[in-house]
Protein backbone atom coordinates (compact mmCIF):
# COMPACT_ATOMS: atom_id res chain seq x y z
CA UNK A 1 0.00 0.00 0.00
CA UNK A 2 1.38 3.51 -0.58
CA UNK A 3 0.22 7.13 0.41
CA UNK A 4 0.85 10.22 -0.89
CA UNK A 5 1.53 12.52 2.08
CA UNK A 6 1.13 16.89 0.47
CA UNK A 7 2.86 18.79 3.02
CA UNK A 8 1.82 22.02 4.01
CA UNK A 9 0.47 23.09 0.56
CA UNK A 10 -1.65 25.64 3.01
CA UNK A 11 -2.31 29.55 1.62
CA UNK A 12 -0.06 30.63 4.38
CA UNK A 13 3.17 28.43 2.71
CA UNK A 14 2.13 28.93 -0.82
CA UNK A 15 0.35 32.75 -1.03
CA UNK A 16 0.35 34.33 2.89
CA UNK A 17 2.47 34.74 5.70
CA UNK A 18 5.60 32.20 4.47
CA UNK A 19 4.94 32.88 0.57
CA UNK A 20 6.75 31.10 -1.98
CA UNK A 21 6.42 31.95 -5.45
CA UNK A 22 8.33 28.62 -6.49
CA UNK A 23 5.19 26.34 -4.75
CA UNK A 24 3.31 27.43 -8.01
CA UNK A 25 5.00 25.29 -10.03
CA UNK A 26 4.48 22.15 -8.29
CA UNK A 27 0.79 22.60 -7.58
CA UNK A 28 -0.54 21.20 -10.68
CA UNK A 29 2.35 18.02 -10.27
CA UNK A 30 0.88 17.26 -6.80
CA UNK A 31 -2.73 17.10 -8.35
CA UNK A 32 -2.03 14.91 -10.99
CA UNK A 33 -0.39 12.62 -8.09
CA UNK A 34 -3.27 12.86 -5.86
CA UNK A 35 -5.92 11.93 -8.77
CA UNK A 36 -3.96 9.19 -9.54
CA UNK A 37 -3.65 7.61 -5.84
CA UNK A 38 -7.30 8.26 -5.28
CA UNK A 39 -7.96 6.31 -8.73
CA UNK A 40 -5.73 3.64 -7.54
CA UNK A 41 -6.86 3.34 -4.34
CA UNK A 42 -3.89 4.18 -2.39
CA UNK A 43 -3.93 6.92 0.70
CA UNK A 44 -4.38 10.91 0.43
CA UNK A 45 -3.05 12.20 3.34
CA UNK A 46 -2.36 16.15 4.26
CA UNK A 47 0.56 17.05 6.53
CA UNK A 48 -1.27 20.20 7.79
CA UNK A 49 0.56 22.83 9.99
CA UNK A 50 -2.09 23.70 12.41
CA UNK A 51 -0.28 25.66 15.10
CA UNK A 52 -1.87 27.14 18.48
CA UNK A 53 -2.46 30.69 18.36
CA UNK A 54 0.36 32.03 20.39
CA UNK A 55 3.65 30.80 21.85
CA UNK A 56 4.19 28.23 19.70
CA UNK A 57 8.11 27.12 19.59
CA UNK A 58 8.68 27.84 15.60
CA UNK A 59 6.99 30.99 15.71
CA UNK A 60 10.34 32.32 17.10
CA UNK A 61 12.02 31.30 14.28
CA UNK A 62 9.30 32.00 11.40
CA UNK A 63 6.98 34.22 13.14
CA UNK A 64 3.43 33.10 13.45
CA UNK A 65 1.58 31.44 10.62
CA UNK A 66 -0.56 28.69 9.80
CA UNK A 67 -2.79 29.34 13.14
CA UNK A 68 -5.01 26.22 13.43
CA UNK A 69 -8.62 27.80 12.38
CA UNK A 70 -7.84 30.37 10.24
CA UNK A 71 -7.57 30.49 6.28
CA UNK A 72 -4.02 30.59 6.54
CA UNK A 73 -3.75 27.17 7.92
CA UNK A 74 -6.18 25.73 4.96
CA UNK A 75 -5.37 24.11 2.28
CA UNK A 76 -5.02 26.06 -1.30
CA UNK A 77 -8.45 26.05 -3.04
CA UNK A 78 -6.13 23.43 -6.05
CA UNK A 79 -5.91 21.06 -3.50
CA UNK A 80 -8.43 20.71 -1.61
CA UNK A 81 -8.84 17.20 0.02
CA UNK A 82 -11.41 15.44 -1.10
CA UNK A 83 -13.75 12.75 0.20
CA UNK A 84 -11.60 9.89 1.23
CA UNK A 85 -8.44 11.73 1.38
CA UNK A 86 -6.80 12.37 5.47
CA UNK A 87 -5.78 15.32 7.24
CA UNK A 88 -3.66 14.90 9.86
CA UNK A 89 -2.67 18.26 11.79
CA UNK A 90 1.05 18.73 12.92
CA UNK A 91 2.43 21.43 15.05
CA UNK A 92 6.22 20.56 14.21
CA UNK A 93 8.23 20.47 11.15
CA UNK A 94 8.07 16.48 10.89
CA UNK A 95 4.60 15.06 9.81
CA UNK A 96 5.10 12.37 12.36
CA UNK A 97 5.85 14.45 15.61
CA UNK A 98 3.25 14.56 18.09
CA UNK A 99 0.39 13.13 15.34
CA UNK A 100 -1.52 10.25 14.29
CA UNK A 101 0.39 9.50 10.78
CA UNK A 102 2.78 6.71 11.71
CA UNK A 103 -0.82 5.28 13.28
CA UNK A 104 -3.08 5.51 10.25
CA UNK A 105 -0.11 4.69 7.82
CA UNK A 106 0.49 1.74 9.95
CA UNK A 107 -3.48 1.22 9.96
CA UNK A 108 -3.64 0.84 6.24
CA UNK A 109 -0.86 -1.30 5.58
CA UNK A 110 1.32 1.09 4.29
CA UNK A 111 4.75 0.63 2.97
CA UNK A 112 6.01 3.25 0.43
CA UNK A 113 5.30 7.11 0.85
CA UNK A 114 5.24 9.79 -2.04
CA UNK A 115 6.71 12.57 0.16
CA UNK A 116 4.82 16.26 -1.44
CA UNK A 117 4.33 19.69 -1.11
CA UNK A 118 6.93 22.30 1.17
CA UNK A 119 10.31 22.96 1.74
CA UNK A 120 12.03 20.24 0.38
CA UNK A 121 14.45 21.22 3.16
CA UNK A 122 12.66 21.55 5.72
CA UNK A 123 8.87 20.04 7.12
CA UNK A 124 9.52 17.26 4.17
CA UNK A 125 13.68 16.81 5.38
CA UNK A 126 11.84 16.29 8.89
CA UNK A 127 8.87 14.26 7.46
CA UNK A 128 11.61 11.79 5.67
CA UNK A 129 13.37 11.36 8.62
CA UNK A 130 11.12 10.44 10.55
CA UNK A 131 9.66 7.83 7.79
CA UNK A 132 13.13 6.50 7.62
CA UNK A 133 13.26 6.18 10.73
CA UNK A 134 9.94 4.26 10.68
CA UNK A 135 10.79 2.01 8.12
CA UNK A 136 9.06 3.55 4.95
CA UNK A 137 10.42 3.14 1.68
CA UNK A 138 10.40 6.67 0.56
CA UNK A 139 9.80 8.74 -2.88
CA UNK A 140 10.28 12.06 -3.91
CA UNK A 141 9.61 13.84 -6.86
CA UNK A 142 11.89 16.67 -7.90
CA UNK A 143 8.51 18.34 -9.48
CA UNK A 144 6.67 17.96 -6.78
CA UNK A 145 8.60 19.45 -3.44
CA UNK A 146 10.00 23.08 -3.30
CA UNK A 147 11.31 25.48 -1.44
CA UNK A 148 12.36 28.92 -0.87
CA UNK A 149 15.47 28.90 -3.31
CA UNK A 150 17.05 26.80 -5.84
CA UNK A 151 19.60 26.24 -3.53
CA UNK A 152 17.32 24.97 -0.62
CA UNK A 153 15.46 22.87 -3.30
CA UNK A 154 18.59 20.96 -4.52
CA UNK A 155 20.68 20.77 -1.52
CA UNK A 156 17.17 19.66 0.30
CA UNK A 157 16.77 16.98 -2.66
CA UNK A 158 20.44 15.71 -2.15
CA UNK A 159 20.33 15.26 1.29
CA UNK A 160 16.98 13.01 1.28
CA UNK A 161 18.71 11.00 -1.34
CA UNK A 162 21.96 10.18 0.92
CA UNK A 163 20.90 10.59 3.99
CA UNK A 164 17.58 8.57 4.14
CA UNK A 165 17.52 6.56 0.74
CA UNK A 166 14.97 8.27 -1.03
CA UNK A 167 14.08 7.90 -4.15
CA UNK A 168 14.36 10.82 -6.36
CA UNK A 169 12.01 10.72 -9.02
CA UNK A 170 9.48 12.61 -10.69
CA UNK A 171 5.75 12.99 -10.79
CA UNK A 172 5.31 11.72 -14.78
CA UNK A 173 7.22 8.35 -13.45
CA UNK A 174 5.20 8.00 -10.35
CA UNK A 175 1.42 8.51 -12.33
CA UNK A 176 3.04 6.48 -15.16
ZN1 LIG B 1 4.96 25.73 11.12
Amino acid sequence: MKALIIIDMLNDFVTGELACERAQRIIPNIRRLAEAARAAGDLVVFSNDAHLAEGDAEFKIWGPHAIAGTPGAQVIPELAPQPGDFVVPKRRYSGFYGTDLNLLLQEHGVKDVILTGLHTNICVRHTCNDAFLNGYTIFVPEDGVEAFTEKDHVEGLDYLKRVYGAHITTTSELVA
